[in-house]
């Protein structure tokens, strides 16, 4: 549905995305500014060869774009755990096995004004392969994970994302009944590892593709 002042919305959008694009690229990251998912995807699947082996990690902005259907069909390797024929037995191996893929996709849980990019994992696969792993690393993230600072963006990251995550994946958490992160002590607490990649680390191609679009949570 659209509203007759989405317009103004999307305009602010941009220039909030496209800010932080500039002040990403001053961090080492790779960044480029998209309008649409659609543009998004036909990006995605330029930049990656059709060759490529591709690890996905747990993230709904990925499956939102529907990308993986269409590396599929192009008849890439698409290694991920999320995969409903996945065995439950062979989930570590299979988060490893994401992490050796030519090219891993993934998104952020936050990305400040200034450039730094913010995650919690529970395992920590993802994050791991952010950092070192695949010799290139896209993540794409809609206008939603733009936060002021790093301190706001672990309170999104818990709070936002941490919270419907624990709901999505059946945690048994106090934030999973009510809504609410209260910093729990509980044993299925997904909340584990925080990262913030504040430049892009040596050795590892990163690209950021920030869309102007609501993307994930
Ligand atoms: S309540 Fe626990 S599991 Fe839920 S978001 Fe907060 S720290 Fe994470």
């Amino acid at each position: 549905m659209t509203f007759e002042y989405d317009s103004y919305r999307t305009w602010h959008n941009e220039k909030i995305l496209t800010d932080v694009v500039s002040k990403l690229k001053k961090r080492d990251f790779d960044a480029e500014y998209f309008a649409t998912i659609e543009e998004t995807t036909e990006a995605l699947t330029k930049a990656i060869p059709a060759d490529a082996a591709v690890g996905i990690g747990g993230s709904v902005t990925v499956r939102e774009l529907g990308i993986i259907e269409i590396l599929e069909k192009r008849n890439n390797e698409v290694v991920h755990h999320w995969k409903p024929e996945a065995a439950k037995e062979k989930d570590r191996e299979t988060r490893k096995k994401e992490g050796l893929a030519d090219y891993y996709l993934t998104s952020a849980n936050a990305i400040t004004m200034n450039g730094d990019i913010i995650n919690i994992d529970g395992i920590g696969n993802r994050v791991a392969h952010m950092i070192f792993g695949p010799d290139n690393v896209i993540i794409v993230a809609g206008h939603n994970k733009i936060v002021p600072d790093i301190d706001s963006g672990i309170r999104r990251s818990r709070e936002i994302a941490g919270v419907i995550n624990a709901k999505r994946v059946g945690a048994k958490t106090p934030c999973a009944e009510t809504g609410k992160c209260v910093d729990c002590k509980a044993p299925a607490r997904i909340c584990r590892v925080t990262t913030v990649m504040q430049y892009r680390p040596w050795q590892t191609k990163i690209k950021v593709l920030l869309v102007n679009e609501r993307l994930g949570y």
